[in-house]
């Protein structure tokens, strides 16, 4: 090691690294005269080239400034020989493959495209503490604004979609939302997709993407409770996980996924339970697909059932769904909304029926009458959890009839739209509600 006198040291910028493997050369501060203020910034400087652990601890550790001593397996040396322009074409090198460095390390975010939709995550008050709000009044850009913490995990850019409460959720918004998936799934440079979007509706438009959605890249819904003006709002952490999840690779091939309070939810799993607790969503049957906290997500499982490149529907053509309603069964129930359904051009019904899909005889005589014409007609449930089986308590061979299984009636009516599109045997619209 050459010694060199405090005033040459005062005028040398660059401090020669010799190690075993190499030679790693960078400007350092001269008022870095402490190892532990050496040791971090080597840290941040080279990252994983050098581990924090081996610098600066003790005899053996890279020295601080002023050489006083010499590590085993890597040498702090001035270079008081190097003449000023070699001196500075060093520096200018390192400067240079410090800018490149961090400019890939940029590049190296995965993309991830924003869609938003609207919901209460994009709704304003006229105060943080009152009740009453209206959807669907702030755009994309300042959706991206206010989280700007998601820039870490992402580089984002945004679209808006629409701009609405999602209980006016329509086929137009729908059809758009999914070419536009598509579209973007298609191209190599986008890693994910984030759609924001209201609570009400968010699991029937999750299941309708998970069904026509062709890639295995993660597509993330989010939502928000509490609309963007709120005490304590819930939007901008579910958007954050949301962007997290999206960019995360073990999110692909999962299905479309919701991101809400923490959790991954399944699109075909989750249901909305609560008309205002944040802790709104849950997958009671089977369970969730992950967790995520503070943009750390957990993956357990995959999808339930057949979705996104697995599935078999196609939108390729379609430009209208075919009406399909949803009447839910009570006491007392007669045929005459099953009656008027058809009348109003309903090609499918669905009952939420009492218990395991059951309705009172009458309405089950007029089902059984509007299926002998040809109306597809699901037996689905209005109890929150649990499967429709068939010929339980109904006998469907006989009234031709399609039990919903684990579908709850907004999914059941979601996919027996799909399977409308074209013509299909009772036994193959039995097998996708088994699938899907
Ligand atoms: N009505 C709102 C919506 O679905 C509720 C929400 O987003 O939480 O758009």
């Amino acid at each position: 090691m050459t010694r060199i006198n405090r005033s040459r040291r005062k005028r040398t910028l660059v401090h020669c690294f010799v190690s075993e493997t190499g030679i790693a050369s960078f400007p350092r501060k001269r008022e870095s005269s402490t190892g532990v203020g050496t040791a971090n910034s080597f840290k941040s400087v080279l990252g994983s080239r050098f581990r924090g652990n081996d610098i600066g601890k003790g005899p053996s550790a890279v020295t601080p400034l002023g050489g006083l001593g010499i590590a085993e397996t890597m040498k702090s040396v001035w270079c008081p020989t190097f003449d000023n322009r070699i001196r500075t074409l060093l520096v200018v090198l390192i400067l240079a493959s410090l800018v490149a460095t961090s400019a890939f390390a940029a590049d190296k975010l995965p993309n991830v495209v924003v869609l938003a939709t609207g919901g209460t995550i994009a709704g304003a008050a006229a105060s943080d503490v009152q009740a009453a709000y209206t959807s669907g009044q702030v755009g994309v850009e300042q959706l991206l604004a206010a989280v700007p913490q998601a820039k870490k995990l992402a580089v984002m850019r945004g679209e808006q979609i629409s701009n609405i409460g999602s209980q006016d959720m329509n086929d137009e918004v729908w059809l758009k939302l999914a070419h536009r998936i598509n579209e973007l799934t298609a191209m190599p440079d986008v890693d994910g997709i984030v759609i924001t979007h209201g609570t009400d509706t968010i699991e029937e438009s999750a299941y309708f993407l998970n069904l026509v959605v062709r890639s295995k890249k993660p597509v993330v819904l989010t939502a928000a409770m509490r609309p963007s003006t709120a005490l304590s709002a819930d939007g901008p952490l579910n958007f954050y996980n949301a962007v997290a999840v999206a960019a995360n690779k073990d999110a692909a091939g999962r299905g479309v996924l919701v991101v809400a309070n923490d959790w991954i939810h399944g699109a075909a799993s989750l249901t909305k339970t609560s008309t205002t607790a944040v802790q709104t969503f849950l997958s009671p049957l089977s369970g969730l697909i992950g967790t995520v906290a503070y943009g750390e997500a957990e993956f357990y499982r995959g999808p339930v059932g057949r979705s996104t490149a697995d599935s078999e529907f196609s939108l390729d053509g379609v430009a209208a769904l075919p009406r399909v309603d949803i009447i839910m069964a009570h006491e007392n129930m007669d045929g005459k909304l099953i009656e008027a359904a058809v009348a109003a051009g309903a090609k499918g019904i669905v009952i939420a029926g009492v218990g395991n899909g059951n309705m009172t005889q009458t309405a089950l005589d007029s089902l059984a009458a509007q299926a002998k014409k040809g109306i597809v007609c699901v037996r689905s449930s209005r109890v929150a959890t649990g499967r429709v089986g068939r010929n339980v308590e109904v006998n469907d061979d006989k009234l031709d009839l399609v039990a919903s299984d684990a579908l709850n009636p907004q999914k059941a009516r979601v996919l027996l739209r799909l399977a409308l599109l074209k013509h299909r045997s009772l036994a193959d619209v039995q097998r996708l509600f088994r699938e899907y």
